[in-house]
């Protein structure tokens, strides 16, 4: 996986050259710290979806340390999904690549309030992911996403929204410290209730005007 990132990321821009150097820890290791929260609350048999994937951090990682994970990939940029399906046909791994806005995919019948388990890094404010994230998740499941070292404050700040969205923040844990990660966090989101079926907004709105 790592050999393909390499040889395809000037075509399909999955990440800066900086970045690149320091994959493994910064990006598989980094992924792999979701695992024992999504084993400990027990979702680790179930539909995982990752929301804004990119290069596949971190659902691609998850997909091959947990095989019993059923994994969906969405992202919006065409080149992103090409890579993931070649990376897939590559490595003969049983993931779903879905090119597709968030919020249209989240309005699928099929997709929405159907994941056990939504994961997300580096897609944007805590708002935003928030509004993205749960609307896939069931009653039950959760949204376990990658933050920075905001993540106590920010979840605290939107508890409105995330209330809103039919969620409910049950942990905000400091992680990968021993692989030397520094100010890595995962905040995860129990979802309590279902979504009101007017989130998420249109394409576009919810990074334009975030809920509070
Ligand atoms: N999760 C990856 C990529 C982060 S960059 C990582 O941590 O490395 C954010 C990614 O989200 C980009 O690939 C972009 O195409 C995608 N994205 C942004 N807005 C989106 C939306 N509304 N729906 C789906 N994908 C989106």
């Amino acid at each position: 996986m790592v050999e393909l990132l390499h040889s395809c990321n000037t075509s399909a821009s999955l990440m800066s050259e900086a970045a690149l150097s320091d994959v493994l820890r910064g990006h598989v290791l980094d992924s792999l710290t979701l695992l024992p929260l999504i084993r400990r609350a027990g979702l680790h048999e179930g539909r995982m979806v990752d929301v804004g994937t990119g290069g596949g951090f971190p659902g691609l990682v998850l997909a091959i340390a947990e095989p019993s994970l059923r994994v969906l990939l969405v992202d919006a940029t065409r080149k992103k999904t090409a890579y993931l399906e070649r990376v897939r046909e590559e490595l003969g791994l049983e993931v779903g690549v879905l090119q597709a806005r968030a919020e249209d995919a989240a309005r699928e019948p099929a997709l929405r309030e159907s994941f056990d388990v939504a994961v997300c890094r580096a897609l944007g404010p805590w708002p935003l992911v928030l509004e993205l994230a749960l609307p896939f998740c069931r009653t039950g499941g959760a949204l376990f996403s990658q933050r920075g070292s905001d993540a106590p404050s920010e979840a605290a700040a939107h508890a409105g929204a995330t209330a809103l969205l039919g969620g409910r923040v049950v942990e905000v844990e400091q992680v990968g410290v021993q692989a030397g990660l520094e100010n890595h966090h995962v905040t995860v989101v129990e979802k309590v209730e279902s979504t009101p079926v007017r989130y998420p907004r249109k394409a576009g709105i919810p990074a334009k005007r975030p809920l509070i």
